[in-house]
């Protein structure tokens, strides 16, 4: 059975003590995860250290980064690698974000790199795909998805493909409030497996937790998680609010 998850992305939000304030708050609250739920906080570089020591007495609840260079290690400055990332016990990535490939550039390509050194490393990918508005307009969304998973995920073997987890967040609908329906988000993440499928075997797709992002909130997150597609959430604005990530968390299957 794949891993329902609630993600949590909190971008370049919060000071240190409200992070912190925050973690506390949300574990204090959320609900006792089964084996197949998991919770992640993907928080700014600088509090990997300090959210792990803290979600690191709990089950099941664990930090990502929110993005890594392609390289280990070397004269890169002011990026962050899947070696720091394992010396810092952080099992987690989020990798080629639309914000990352829209504001600084990031292509398929490239993302494919970063999705290589992240599973040479045991680091697992929050790998993110979605489209923009003109593209969703002209109907255009489940080529310009499948065109993001093929670039970048579909080199690998399907023991690896297995490991990483895709986010479907379609740009429009982040942080604009305007959520795609559950019906529009499951049909894409159906269309999704599909292609994974058609590549890998449908045995592989099934095993793909594939989440679902752009203004996910407690009002939305039940019916959302309860598409046959959709595994979880990933969380920006409203994980930022304990009651409402707790009540998202609650609403994993
Ligand atoms: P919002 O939940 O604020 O729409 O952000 C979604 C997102 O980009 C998570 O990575």
């Amino acid at each position: 059975m794949r891993k329902q998850i609630a993600a949590a992305n909190w971008k370049m939000n919060l000071t240190l003590q409200q992070g912190e304030e925050l973690l506390k708050g949300i574990l204090a609250n959320a609900k006792t995860l089964n084996e197949n739920q998991q919770v992640i906080f993907a928080v700014p570089s600088p509090y990997l250290q300090a959210a792990n020591t803290i979600v690191g007495e709990t089950k099941n609840n664990f930090v990502a980064a929110q993005n890594i260079y392609s390289k280990k290690s070397g004269a890169y400055t002011g990026e962050v690698s899947v070696e720091m990332l394992q010396s810092l016990n952080i099992q987690f990535a989020v990798i080629g974000h639309s914000e990352r490939r829209e504001y600084f550039g990031e292509s398929n390509t490239f993302l494919a790199d970063k999705v290589n050194i992240a599973l040479e490393n045991n680091i697992t990918p929050i790998f993110c795909c979605g489209e923009p508005l003109e593209v969703r307009e002209a109907e255009g969304q489940n080529a310009f998805v499948a065109k993001q998973l093929e670039e970048s995920l579909f080199h690998l073997s399907s023991e690896e493909i297995k490991k990483v987890v895709i986010a479907y967040e379609p740009i429009w609908a982040i942080g604009t409030g305007k959520t795609a329906t559950s019906e529009q988000a499951q049909e894409i993440h159906q269309y999704l497996r599909s292609v994974i499928a058609n590549k890998y075997g449908a045995t592989t797709a099934d095993e793909i937790s594939i989440l679902y992002g752009g203004s996910v909130k407690a009002a939305n997150a039940k019916e959302l998680f309860s598409q046959p597609d959709i595994d979880g959430g990933l969380v920006g604005g409203a994980a930022l609010k304990v009651d409402e990530f707790v009540s998202i968390i609650d609403a994993l299957n």
